[in-house]
């Protein structure tokens, strides 16, 4: 089979393997908390999922046939459903209710850079929307199939396209096909001895060419950098031709063009290859849970650590409501006001040397240690969390994540603005909120902040529910200064607000640009621009 089954459960997170459950004590909290008295709600069977008939043309199906194979061409039910919508609050839910209205007319499965080149030619030929699909792990509508007044919809799975195209180990760099997931990154990396370093929550199943085409950050990111410090040269196939960048340590020939590519969410085209600065495979991870008497004090520590040039790879703050929901979900009494995880990778030596300077700044905040098993179980807990997610929604709880940045000087605005928006929009329909956040990523100049909110669903409402808090915090995030997505991009979801984050004339110039490369408009409508 050419053309392989969709990786993930269709109406949820990964595969019944690996799914976990939240402690009994958790979800008694949760259920109390919310008054919630309804039963569990599993998810539709396939069968009784909404779908309609697959409307490609027959000559577009068959010039796609032609280009692919026959069998790189599937509009079977499992096919559609697993490629109708991504990995969001409203995406489960629409899922879960058995709404896959949006699905595409069929997925198809290049295998190569000049498969794409040809798909997107006679696409744009035959008016026919593409939407690229890496994962399918978008938590903003990106991967969301629309026609906007085109004669079909096909969604591009790059699942074959998985080769380590080269590593060069005198540079340090590696250039990958778009379709490899996160553990095959690593595996393919591994056998090189070389490490990329970017893990993201979604990393079991999310791809390279969806981190690029999204800017995304993983966990130790404040140590190796986000994606886009990492690319160094790009393929991208778009309906009127290719854009080839090199790969290059650095360049000043005109605006970065390598940053237009960064991104482009499948608007321009399709990333078919990326070159990326890698890391040799470190032979220690070391990580410590600390604790800290305030929030304020914790921004503090990173604030100062950060701009010492000390910050560990891994940095991540809880406020005092995700300290005290995540030892409860783990089955553990709160280990004080907010839980602190750090952590450094590399060579042994190296390691205690850069941890040694991190902790410091740690102690004079009054930050306590608590050693080492803290810190390794927040790590282990980490892939598990969307998992649980699958679980609260089956329990009619709102579950709903976001985040954003800003520079230091206004981030204690910015924590209480978005926490306050939330909880009064939540409130006005009658529920009350719990809204917890943590700091992920450091910069010099400021930091991310990662919200989830949690809520009783409105059985019924949840898309207006989800709606409405969804808007009031991205007025606040924009109201107190901060951007409208720190990683998780723009897709769907944040595009009502890309005018006030670049201003009119900016979003003019990224039409502009996207007019050129694609001018028949079938590059993923309806994400990125307003
Ligand atoms: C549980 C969970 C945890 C997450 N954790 C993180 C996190 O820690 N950090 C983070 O940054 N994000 C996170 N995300 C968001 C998401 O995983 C990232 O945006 C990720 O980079 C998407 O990768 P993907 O391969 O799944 O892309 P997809 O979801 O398939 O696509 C995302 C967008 O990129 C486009 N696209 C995909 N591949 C290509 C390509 N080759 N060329 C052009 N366009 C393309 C799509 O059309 C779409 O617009 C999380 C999501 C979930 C559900």
């Amino acid at each position: 089979m050419t053309a392989p089954d969709p990786r993930m459960r269709w109406w949820g997170w990964g595969v019944d393997r690996d799914a976990t459950s939240l402690p009994e004590k958790a979800r008694d909290m949760l259920r109390q908390a919310f008054s919630i008295e309804d039963e569990p709600a599993p998810p539709v069977d396939l069968d009784d999922v909404e779908l309609g008939e697959p409307a490609l043309p027959a000559e577009a199906r068959s010039g796609l046939a032609s280009i692919v194979g026959e069998d790189a061409v599937r509009d079977d039910r499992l096919a559609r459903v697993g490629h109708a919508l991504g990995r969001s609050y409203p995406d489960l839910v629409r899922l879960r209710a058995g709404d896959a209205s949006s699905a595409p007319d069929a997925v198809v499965y290049p295998a190569s850079h000049e498969e794409v080149q040809a798909v997107l030619e006679l696409c744009s030929a035959q008016r026919v929307a593409v939407t690229p699909f890496g994962g399918g792990t978008s938590v903003v509508g990106g991967v969301e199939p629309r026609r906007d007044g085109l004669a079909a919809a096909i969604t591009l799975d790059l699942a074959r396209m998985n080769r380590l195209v080269a590593a060069d180990q005198v540079s340090r760099t590696a250039t990958f096909e778009p379709g490899c997931t996160g553990p095959r990154v690593e595996e393919l990396l591994e056998a090189e001895g070389l490490t990329l370093g970017h893990f993201p929550q979604s990393w079991e199943y999310a791809t390279l060419g969806g981190f690029v085409a999204t800017r995304s950050a993983g966990r130790a990111s404040t140590g190796y950098g986000r994606i886009d410090e990492l690319v160094l040269g790009l393929r991208l196939a778009t309906p009127t031709g290719t854009i080839e960048l090199p790969p290059l340590p650095a360049t000043a020939a005109g605006p970065g063009l390598r940053g237009l590519v960064v991104g482009s969410e499948g608007a321009f085209g399709v990333i078919t290859q990326a070159t990326l600065a890698v890391k040799p495979k470190p032979s220690v991870k070391l990580n410590e849970g600390w604790v800290v008497d305030s929030w304020q004090a914790g921004c503090e520590a990173f604030r100062a650590m950060e701009q010492a040039g000390d910050a560990s790879d891994v940095c991540r703050l809880s406020d005092e409501a995700e300290t005290a929901l995540n030892a409860a979900a783990s089955g553990h009494d709160p280990p004080g006001p907010c839980l602190v995880v750090v952590g450094w990778e590399g060579e042994a030596d190296d390691v205690e040397r850069r941890a040694e300077r991190s902790r410091r700044h740690l102690e004079a905040a009054g930050a306590r240690a608590l050693g080492e098993e803290a810190g390794e179980r927040a790590g282990r807990n980490y892939f598990a969390g969307p998992y649980l997610r699958d679980e609260l929604l089956g329990m009619g709880v709102l579950v709903e994540t976001l985040e954003t940045a800003t520079t230091w000087s206004r981030l204690q605005e910015l924590y209480a603005g978005v926490g306050d928006a939330l909880r009064g929009a939540l409130a006005a329909r009658g529920t009350d909120a719990l809204v917890m956040c943590h700091v992920s990523h450091l910069y010099r100049s400021g930091a991310s902040l990662y919200f989830s909110f949690f809520a009783r669903q409105e059985r019924g409402a949840e898309l207006e529910q989800w709606r409405a808090a969804k808007a009031a915090a991205c007025d606040a995030i924009l109201a107190h200064g901060g951007t409208i997505t720190h990683h998780h991009a723009i897709g769907r979801d944040h595009a009502p607000w890309m005018t006030q984050e670049v201003g009119e004339l900016g979003v003019e110039a990224i039409r502009a640009a996207k007019q050129r490369l694609d001018p028949a408009g079938i590059m993923n409508p309806g994400k990125l621009l307003p």
